[in-house]
């Protein structure tokens, strides 16, 4: 599932890409993956790119805007004159463009085009009225959104904040890093890097955090979300860029993915277990 710099990244290439661009025609193979009717954007020109959550908004210059959400694994990307010399596809892109999977294409002005591939069909692009459209109905079960890019679309996670939901909780840190409804945008990557550089043992209860702790673990994953953002996101499932590349975080983790490697800081060997279902990595001899 792509999380907060996944969906940050694209939002922002999508801008590069998008802006300006007229909508000439919307073909729609798969009625599971566009909700709305397409005469209502056929014609306006993409203005406004935002994101709620996970949740990309594209406003255009009429009364409309588009939300898009990838879920598992939906992939937008751009082909057109503002992408010069476009880079080879990913693997990822199962089926090419436009493949078998790909299930809605936005034809552009001059020559350019948008595909929405998703293998799985759970994502979805949607046309709203703007004078229809709630955001928070978008959000309602997210909690705050770490600071890790400039403009928070949730309220903004704050030290004090952190504190008090990590003092609430005797369940694993780790757990509580990746609870969507309490902390909105850490995936399981970001996680165990962030618990990685502020030597903190995944396992340990929330509650069992000291002051200094806490201002590491929160410092810590500002930088790794950041770092999410600058990189492209990580591509260990589907995720693709606008572009058609993967992104690149997997390939600079600290810990994730590297059991058996040696610990980058001190040279244990890098342990795996699992918690909560999901793979937790992290070095016996600096994450206390
Ligand atoms: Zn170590």
């Amino acid at each position: 599932m792509p999380e907060l710099p996944e969906v940050e990244a694209i939002r922002s290439q999508l801008e590069t890409f998008l802006k300006g661009h007229k909508i000439e025609d919307v073909i729609v193979s798969d009625k599971r993956s566009f909700l709305g009717d397409r005469r209502d954007i056929i014609g306006s020109c993409f203005v406004e790119f935002s994101r709620f959550g996970k949740v990309l908004f594209l406003g255009l210059d009429n009364d409309f805007s588009l939300i898009v959400h990838l879920k598992l694994t939906g992939q937008l990307v751009y082909r057109g004159p503002n992408l010069r010399k476009p880079p080879p596809l990913s693997e990822k892109i199962v089926g090419g463009l436009p493949g078998r999977y790909t299930r809605v294409v936005f034809k552009l002005d001059r020559n350019g085009f948008l595909y929405f591939n998703d293998l799985r069909v759970f994502g979805w692009i949607k046309v709203v009225k703007n004078s229809e459209f709630k955001p928070e109905e978008l959000v309602k079960r997210l909690g705050y959104e770490p600071p890790a890019v400039p403009s928070p679309s949730l309220p903004t996670l704050t030290l004090k904040d952190f504190s008090n939901i990590l003092s609430k909780s005797k369940k694993a840190v780790k757990l509580i890093l990746m609870d969507q409804e309490k902390i909105a945008g850490i995936g399981n990557i970001y996680a165990n890097d962030a618990l990685f550089l502020a030597g903190i043992d995944p396992r340990r209860p929330a509650n069992s955090l000291r002051d200094y702790e806490q201002n590491n673990l929160y410092n810590s994953i500002i930088k790794v979300l950041k770092d999410g953002i600058k990189r492209g996101g990580s591509s260990e499932n589907t995720f693709v860029n606008v572009d058609g590349t993967e992104g690149k975080y997997q390939d600079f983790t600290f810990v994730y993915g590297k059991v058996g490697q040696n610990c980058p800081r001190c040279g244990a060997e890098i342990k795996k277990i699992q918690l909560g279902g999901r793979g937790t990595y992290f070095c016996e001899g600096c994450q206390k």
